[in-house]
């Protein structure tokens, strides 16, 4: 079954200047948790690859990441589906990791731990961050206008974002409209 990858902040949920630390601040965008459900139950492995700094920073504890995890799996499951994995980076910017997205670190444990090749994989985000580390693994990266998704798409169409063919990534409001559009419906 395919892989498809999606970014947490801003794609599934909505993003908060001030991260995301608890269940209370954790709030999903609109028909996103039954997109995931559909994407599950029409044959994809759903993937999340998130980047999560506040963990180093202090803001919440691993404690506070898995409750938001668990409730987002439960969601996705009482309509049916299921979140194949949810792959984190728990480092600071300037650490230097490898899987902090536009690294490809998350990328490849993604790979290593479902078996499966990521190329080609639909990876959707609504950050540049996404779309670079989407395009360095050969995956087709798609952008929702969600969470930073409307800046991503001035700096793609203004020509200065570091990233190969911006023209060809494409655009959708977001994740609903993502999945009807491959679901055709
Ligand atoms: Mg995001
Ligand atoms: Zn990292």
């Amino acid at each position: 079954m395919p892989l498809l990858i999606l970014d947490r902040d801003g794609v599934i949920n909505h993003d908060s200047e001030n991260y995301i630390r608890s269940l209370a601040d954790w709030q999903p965008v609109k028909g996103s948790v039954e997109s995931i459900a559909r994407l599950s139950r029409a044959g994809f492995r759903v993937v999340i690859a998130t980047n999560q700094s506040g963990l180093s920073r202090g803001y919440f504890t691993l404690d506070d990441l898995e409750a938001i995890h668990q409730h987002l799996c439960q969601l996705v499951e009482e309509q049916g589906g299921t979140v194949t994995g949810i792959f984190y980076c728990p480092h600071l910017p300037d650490e230097g990791c490898a899987c902090r997205k536009p690294g490809t670190g998350l990328l490849d444990a993604i790979a290593a731990e479902t078996g499966e090749s990521v190329s080609g994989c639909y990876f959707v985000g609504d950050s540049l961050k996404d779309l670079q580390a989407a395009r360095a693994r050969d995956c087709q990266p798609v952008l929702v206008l969600t969470g930073k998704g409307e800046a991503t798409l001035q700096q793609l169409q203004a020509g200065n974002a570091a990233l190969r063919d911006p023209q060809s990534v494409p655009v959708y409001n977001d994740l609903a409209e993502f999945t009807r559009a491959i679901l055709n419906d």
